[in-house]
């Protein structure tokens, strides 16, 4: 496989080669990560890579842009089409890229953003202190209830009429529930706020209904479309009106990149026409079925998850009972096989860097056609992983045994030879 660049260059072969055979012998937990299809990897890697294209189609600074125009059209189109929205820019490299183009288009520095807390399962661009969000903007942060562990939105309602907030971050990167992007529309009307919906973790639900879409309710709603999505690494946003549409445009170019990546536009394209066909909600169902029965194998074996369940594709495993960390849940997990992240829980006691929990996602391994009787098995090694003595190695060689088998039986991959 990938002859020139064994050619070219041996060492970066060896690690493509290596990243590979690591994806195929593991079980990928990690809930922001997914494997495209093979259509999807090749149209990432075509012609289009090496072209400039600044601007938007038929409103170029370049020539010969009229196939890029093109394919950008394409995507334009079929995400609006999937998601039903008035306008479409497919142009952000990132979901962070994404964001910080909404912030600009309508924000001025010093302004105040309601978001949620990181440590209550939102994100860095919400407003961390060590993120551009945090630094430009004054930020107030709404966190989950300490008895349920999800969003109240009374009290959400509360701090917004307290706080007078220009705008509402909704979304999330940690947050097992289901958001109500509708009452968080009431809330932003009741103080005259923006509201934006962060939905990088859950567009392939709201693509196909099976969690309801923020579309009709935000101002902005913005996306990555390599999580659920199941698409290239890179960002999108979507407008209510073609008037904020066309202040998003002048942000993501000139505002804040140049040249657009074609190549990746072009992936993202093949990813939406992916997403319009039926499978792809049978794929969307089979995620929160594979979560749902996760989350129930984990808990039967007597282990506490954020919130008591499950609504969506991610697990938040608290693993304070166990008496270790997430950082060292993480690292045991990894030397079997198994990749998840660690993560803060909601009134986390430790820093980021050690973590109380660890964040599980079920996309991944839903993209290599595992089911609900294989997500139980993984529940039996992920309990058995965490709850063994720190030198159980018969344990550790037993779960390694049940991941090896697993990843035999649903190949990843099988044409990359
Ligand atoms: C992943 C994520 C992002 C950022 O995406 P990048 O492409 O990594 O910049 C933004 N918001 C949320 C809620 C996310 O989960």
């Amino acid at each position: 496989m990938w002859e020139h660049l064994r050619e070219t260059d041996e060492k970066i072969h060896a690690a493509v080669t290596a990243e590979l055979k690591r994806q195929r012998d593991t079980l990928e937990l990690i809930a922001s990560e997914n494997f495209v299809s093979p259509a999807v990897m090749e149209a990432a890697a075509t012609p289009p890579t090496n072209k400039y294209a600044e601007g938007y189609p038929g409103r170029r600074y370049y020539g010969g842009c009229e196939h890029v125009d093109e394919l950008e059209e394409l995507a334009r189109e079929r995400a609006g089409e999937l998601f039903g929205s008035a306008h479409v820019n497919v142009q952000p490299h990132s979901g962070s890229g994404a964001n910080m183009a909404v912030y600009f288009s309508v924000l001025a520095p010093g302004d105040t953003i309601l978001g949620q807390d990181l440590n209550h399962g939102g994100h860095l661009t919400h407003g961390s202190p060590v993120n551009f969000s945090g630094i430009l903007y004054e930020i107030e942060a709404y966190g989950v209830d300490p008895d349920t562990e999800m969003l109240d939105y009374d009290r959400i309602e509360e701090q917004a009429r307290r706080v007078q907030p220009r705008m509402i971050m909704t979304g999330a990167s940690a947050y097992p529930r289901v958001i109500d992007f509708d009452r968080f529309r009431e809330i932003a009307d009741a103080v005259d706020a923006y509201l934006v919906a962060d939905i990088a973790h859950i567009a392939g639900m709201v693509a196909v209904g099976l969690h309801p879409s923020p579309v009709p309710h935000a101002d902005f709603v913005t996306t990555t479309t390599h999580k659920t999505l199941r698409g290239p690494r890179g960002g999108m946003v979507l407008s209510r009106t073609e008037e904020l549409g066309k202040g998003i445009d002048k942000m993501v170019f000139p505002g804040l990149q140049g040249g657009p990546l074609m190549h990746i536009i072009a992936a993202k394209a093949v990813c939406f026409l992916e997403a319009l066909q039926p499978e792809f909600a049978d794929y969307q169902k089979q995620i929160l079925q594979n979560a749902s029965a996760l989350a129930d194998g984990l808990q039967e074996r007597g282990l506490r998850l954020v919130s008591g369940g499950t609504d969506n594709h991610l697990i938040l495993l608290d693993l304070t009972d166990t008496g270790i960390t997430g950082k060292e849940g993480e690292e045991r997990l990894e030397s079997v096989g198994i990749t998840v992240n660690k993560n803060t829980i909601p009134f986390e006691t430790r820093s980021p860097f050690v973590t109380s929990g660890v964040r599980i996602g079920t996309p991944a391994l839903t993209s290599r056609g595992m089911g609900e009787e294989e997500m139980d098995r993984i529940a039996w090694a992920i309990h058995r992983t965490v709850t063994a003595d720190a030198d159980a190695e018969s344990a550790f060689e037993q779960v390694r045994e049940t991941v090896s088998d697993l990843c035999r039986a649903f190949p990843l991959y099988p044409e990359l030879t």
